[in-house]
């Protein structure tokens, strides 16, 4: 058997719907026709490169290591001197391989013969068979990026669709693992609902349909895996809260890119997507504080935080198995708690900022993914406890208001939709499949699983998904 992994990055699951449904996308269609189409959870922060550890170890965000897209290294052990800050977004993107747990393997590592194209994390993949890697690509893509030429991603996708169709013909791959930005690059610039993300999708509908029509030439359909995902969702913004500088006209000394080496001691701004925030407090400290140990000083910070119209949900982590939540609006707080294989939602005086209509008590995490179904937050209790878990994440968890993000300057393409929070329109991701599954995919997590179960390699335990095959 052999997998194909079309990642159409940033595509919403009623865009997508949409676009097949208007006729629009052909090769999609028939696959939904043969298959499925599923909405899945994705993770939080739900950002690209954080957003693929699912796809590629089958782990959670903080669970493999990278807790945001930005974050800071308390330890010192890991992000160098002077700011012991990490940002994906530009030349530290080369770091994200090595930042990701040694525990388990990559899809990459699975499938040694894999190709890959425009993937924000490749360990394991070799640099001959590693697409979209090699400098002068690197210079053209950044060109593209810093002067926020939309239309070049476009040129993009389809040069690397087209290359990556060639290379599956040519060289038969067990895994091809191929990206397109373009969707997220062009809802970020125009919305999701512009006609330059249907054209962006278009291009993804062109590189299925020629994959597909080599593969039933050459007598490979049959035994193919064709599944399309998406890493996040996204949603109109229009209004920028500046979090560094809010926090520097509170008076206190922060570090946030892209000036990360002036300093400031007393809080470090981790921003992703942009609709998602970590925030460090008191840098000096070497061992992670939670919050029972910091509300003495910071009550006041986080009652500020949660007064402002952009901050929807504030997370405080207690200890790495408890996260207490905020919401804004009066909706109140409550305990996240995880003991053992149960997830349990504590209001505290009455109050149910997830939504969830009281306490909840799951057995399971698939329980607790059920729980938070038909409320505003998918999968919250497992997402706010993966990552308040993760001692690489801040001491606040920022997740904004629609509408809201967290940064105001130096973004080189205008942000008019962002993505990064915990809410619906960002955690829910289509999941096209060419054949049925077995059962009801639920998470971005059971994609690795799933595709080891298509290779017919064992899965390892430990992961944070389960096969639908
Ligand atoms: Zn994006």
């Amino acid at each position: 058997m052999s997998l194909v992994i079309l990642v159409a990055d940033g595509a919403r699951p009623d865009a997508l719907g949409g676009a097949i449904d208007d006729g629009l996308l052909p090769a999609c269609a028939r696959l939904r026709a043969e298959g499925a189409l599923h909405t899945v959870t994705s993770v939080f922060p739900s950002v690209t490169g954080p957003a693929y550890t699912p796809f590629l170890l089958g782990l959670f965000p903080g669970t493999a290591g990278l807790p945001g897209i930005r974050w800071w290294d308390r330890s010192r052990g890991v992000a160098g001197w002077p700011d012991f800050a990490r940002s994906y977004v530009g030349i530290e993107a080369r770091h994200a391989d090595a930042d990701l747990t040694p525990r388990v393997s990559t899809l990459f590592e699975h499938a040694p013969d894999a190709i890959g194209s425009l993937t924000p994390l490749g360990r394991g993949l070799h640099p001959s068979r590693r697409m979209g890697f090699d400098w002068r690509f690197g210079l053209r893509a950044a060109w593209t990026h810093f002067r926020g030429d939309v239309r070049g991603w476009l040129v993009i996708d389809r040069a690397t669709g087209g290359a990556m169709a060639a290379r599956i013909r040519r060289d038969r791959p067990s895994v091809a693992f191929c990206v397109h930005p373009g969707i997220d690059k062009t809802s970020h610039a125009v919305g999701h609902t512009h006609d330059s993300v249907r054209d962006a999708m278009r291009i993804v509908d062109d590189t299925a349909a020629e994959i597909r029509a080599d593969a039933e030439r050459d007598g490979r359909w049959a035994d193919m895996h064709l599944w399309l995902v998406s890493d996040h969702g996204h949603s109109p913004v229009s209004r920028h809260e500046d979090l560094a500088r809010l926090l520097q006209q509170w008076g206190l000394g922060v570090t946030a890119h892209p000036w990360t080496f002036l300093g400031g001691h007393d809080a470090a701004v981790m921003v992703s997507g942009n609709a998602m925030s970590h925030l460090y407090l008191e840098l000096r400290r070497r061992a992670r504080p939670f919050w029972p140990d910091l509300r003495a000083r910071w009550e006041p910070i986080a009652q500020r935080l949660l007064a402002r119209d952009s901050v929807d949900l504030l997370a405080l982590p207690h200890a790495s198995d408890a996260v207490e939540v905020r919401a804004r609006d009066g909706r109140g707080a409550a305990m996240v708690r995880r003991s053992g294989e149960r997830f349990v939602y504590e209001p505290i005086d009455g109050g149910d900022p997830l939504g969830l209509g009281g306490s909840v008590s799951a057995a399971t995490a698939d329980a607790a993914h059920e729980a938070c179904r038909g409320s505003d937050y998918p999968d919250a209790l497992v997402q706010l406890l993966q990552l308040a878990a993760s001692p690489r994440s801040g001491e606040m968890l920022l997740s904004a208001t629609r509408g809201w993000d967290f940064r105001a300057r130096y973004e080189p393409i205008p942000h008019v939709s962002s993505h990064g929070a915990l809410h619906r329109e960002h955690m829910e991701v289509p999941l096209l499949l060419n054949r049925p599954p077995l059962r009801t995919p639920r998470r971005t997590t059971d994609v690795l699983p799933s595709a080891l179960t298509a290779l017919g390699l064992p899965v390892p335990a430990g992961l944070d998904g389960a096969s639908f095959l």
